[in-house]
């Protein structure tokens, strides 16, 4: 049985359909991207999935149980965490602040200080400046914050919604080494990517959406050799 399993998905904002029905699946252990030009619904899929909207129509299956109906916070507590599109960190709060922010649904105060522990072994800048204001980061940092902040939840998903928007070349390369440090520690991502290229390397599975649908499915493998893919969003001709 795949941890997540989304049917039929369709999703709205008033009169206008932004996701028109897709379905896929998410193994534990696996990394599925979502690829696409802006405006293709892959944000508006992982709001869904997240409980921040609600779907018109379809059926999102998560670890056995239909979470269609059930509020944010407790989709947080069955364990989908969600770092989002441009990050949303709380840049008045101090970085320690914002992962304990992550870890709002934990009681285990030893645990919860191991795992921030853990964030600064994986970022270490994130250690040395713990207790200055988050909004002093730099873009990279602050990608590197949001991860770590959404890892705080301890979550059987981890949902990345475009970590590399507005990153260096050297700080997305970062960004998608961590990516996969963390599948090979067995951790199940969806990431949704514009960068295609990077996303597909690392994905066991990836969908291309085209306004609001999957246009084409298949291995990171696959849609990597693929030509129209190539020629849409690797940039050859
Ligand atoms: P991007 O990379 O730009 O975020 P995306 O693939 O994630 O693109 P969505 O953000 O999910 O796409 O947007 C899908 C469609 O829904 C677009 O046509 C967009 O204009 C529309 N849309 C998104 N948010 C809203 C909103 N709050 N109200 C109305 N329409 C919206």
């Amino acid at each position: 049985m795949p941890l997540l399993e989304v049917e039929d998905l369709r999703v709205a904002y008033g009169k206008i359909e932004a996701v028109k029905g897709i379905s896929f699946t998410v193994d534990a252990g696996q990394v599925v991207t979502l690829i696409g030009t802006n405006g293709a619904g892959k944000t508006t899929t992982l709001r869904t999935l997240s409980g921040l909207l609600k779907p018109l129509a379809g059926k999102i299956t998560f670890d056995g149980e239909v979470i269609n109906d059930i509020g944010a916070h407790k989709i947080v507590a069955k364990g989908i965490a969600h770092s989002p599109e441009g990050r949303r960190i709380f840049p008045r709060l101090t970085i320690a602040e914002n992962l304990q922010l992550g870890a709002f649904l934990r009681k285990d105060t030893a645990g919860i200080q191991r795992d921030i522990e853990s964030a600064y072994e994986r970022f270490p800048i994130l250690g040395e400046r713990r207790h200055q204001a988050a909004g002093t980061l730099s873009g990279g940092e602050q990608q590197m914050l949001a991860m770590g902040r959404a890892l705080m939840s301890q979550p059987k998903l981890l949902m990345l919604d475009e970590p590399s928007m507005g990153l260096s070349p050297i700080m997305m390369q970062k960004i998608m080494e961590t990516i996969e440090e963390l599948k090979s520690q067995g951790t199940t991502i969806l990431l949704v990517e514009q960068n295609a290229q990077a996303a597909l390397s690392l994905a066991d599975h990836g969908h291309v959406m085209e306004i609001g649908t999957i246009a084409l499915s298949g291995t990171g493998e696959e849609l990597m050799h693929d030509e129209s893919v190539r020629k849409a969003y690797l940039g050859e001709d």
